[in-house]
């Protein structure tokens, strides 16, 4: 097609729409919310009318406005949410939708990863999340899948992904006590060594799409490497060195760390998240401050360690009953020493679709229902680099709304009552 054809053919396009004589029907929805948390952390309001155009939000007007009264559109589909409690859309900065809670990661193929990413995806959003941050899937399925969903051939929440993990040779994420031979088959396709692999095993996902880097800086929880004293597992150079070619090609990095030397580890490199944090103690939450690092506490996983503690080998028990008992009240006091949280669940470690236990969580960590909130969505948000498009409800922000049943500010499980879900003005779940 020559230059000239294309922009005679934009200018064509343009010219009609400004004049109307574009043939798309003009659409709106027009949403009546009885209580609606336009932004967390603010009071919440009564009886407003939210009116969305596309895939955004174009008015939000108090009371309830006749839909005639609006002039300039073909049709308008109105959605009675009168009894309900509207809030933003949720977000999720950890999860990882290929896998299968309690799924066996020996057998699945990357066909499989893929279906059972779309169905996990689906749970999620019917749960009221409308962004997720993948961290950590094997393959290319993820990229296929966030790409579905935002084609709009599948339903899901807006994912950013990481792919593969950034992890050393035998760390956390690339599959250790199998057979030499089935070395190939199980790596993960971000295992790196040295300063130049690291920079590369970066770069190597960024080629594939990734939308933010995740790397492991130490073992996973029930590793002898997760421990609280552990070592980190890549040597401070390496670590740096893939930390610094991530945010030169501008993508954020969150840090799988759980060990107090990991954390810091993460946090002295300049880091955007913290994931798990577990073993943080007085001087890590003062560090955490003073870099202005999110911490996501991923505090769901508990519920796995509660009830699986008396089939645990001893060795591990006395360090889950320390995270399940101890760590909460840790995080807790990170919370009131001013550390920036965002909601992350890891899903797929616990089941899908149950994100919202995590605000539950939160909350019993001693935040505020507006407290935990805030994490869900405009810390989130931020976090995720998103911040002027997904968090609140205001004008000129995507339609990412939802409404649950009962009132979550007064009890925080309501949230898990979900009447509605919109994403990008387009409705997924309804009364
Ligand atoms: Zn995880």
């Amino acid at each position: 097609m020559s230059h000239i054809y294309v922009w005679t053919l934009t200018l064509m396009l343009v010219l009609g729409s400004q004049f109307g004589y574009s043939d798309e029907p003009r659409e709106a929805t027009l949403i009546y919310a009885g209580k609606a948390l336009l932004e967390a952390g603010k009071p919440p309001q009564e009886n407003v009318s939210i009116l969305v155009v596309g895939e955004q939000i174009q008015q939000i007007i108090p009371g309830f406005v006749e839909a005639g009264k609006l002039t300039g559109f073909d049709k308008i589909t109105n959605l009675d949410l009168r009894n309900e409690f509207v809030l933003p859309g949720l977000i999720d900065a950890h999860v990882h939708l290929l896998m299968l809670y309690k799924g066996d990661r020996t057998v699945e193929t990357e066909g499989q990863y893929a279906l059972n990413g779309a169905y996990n995806a689906k749970l999620t959003l019917d749960a009221g999340f409308t962004t997720v941050r993948d961290l950590g899937a094997p393959g290319s399925s993820i990229f296929a899948l966030r790409d579905a969903i935002n084609g709009g051939r599948i339903a899901g929440p807006r994912i950013l992904a990481a792919g593969a993990f950034i992890a050393v040779t035998g760390g956390h994420g690339d599959d250790t006590g199998y057979n030499e031979a089935l070395w190939h088959e199980r790596a993960s396709g971000g295992v790196c060594d040295g300063v130049i692999e690291c920079r590369k095993a970066v770069r190597r996902q960024i080629k594939r799409s990734a939308d933010v880097i995740k790397i492991t800086a130490t073992g996973g929880g029930g590793k002898p490497q997760g421990g609280p004293d552990a070592e980190p597992e890549f040597y401070e150079d390496e670590f740096v060195a893939a930390v610094e070619t991530a945010h030169r090609l501008e993508k954020k990095v969150a840090v799988h760390a759980h060990g107090t030397k990991g954390i810091q580890l993460a946090l002295n490199a300049g880091v955007d998240s913290v994931e798990h944090g577990t073993f943080l103690n007085k001087e890590i939450i003062a560090l955490f401050k003073r870099k202005g690092t999110y911490l996501v506490p991923t505090l769901s996983v508990r519920d796995n360690l509660r009830a699986d503690i008396d089939e645990m080998p001893a060795y591990i028990q006395e360090r889950a009953r320390y995270i399940v008992e101890i760590t909460p009240e840790l995080m807790g006091d990170a919370h009131r020493k001013g550390v920036k949280f965002a909601l992350g669940s890891d899903a797929g470690v616990v089941p899908h679709g149950n994100n919202a236990r995590e605000l539950e969580w939160l909350v019993d960590i001693g935040m505020t229902p507006q407290e935990a909130l805030q994490a869900a969505t405009l810390n989130g948000a931020e976090l995720l680099g998103l911040k002027d498009k997904i968090g609140k409800i205001a004008v000129g922000m995507s339609a990412d709304i939802i409404a649950v049943a009962g009132d979550p500010l007064a009890n925080i499980s309501a949230i898990r009552n979900i009447a509605l879900v919109m994403k990008s003005g387009k409705v997924y779940r309804q009364p």
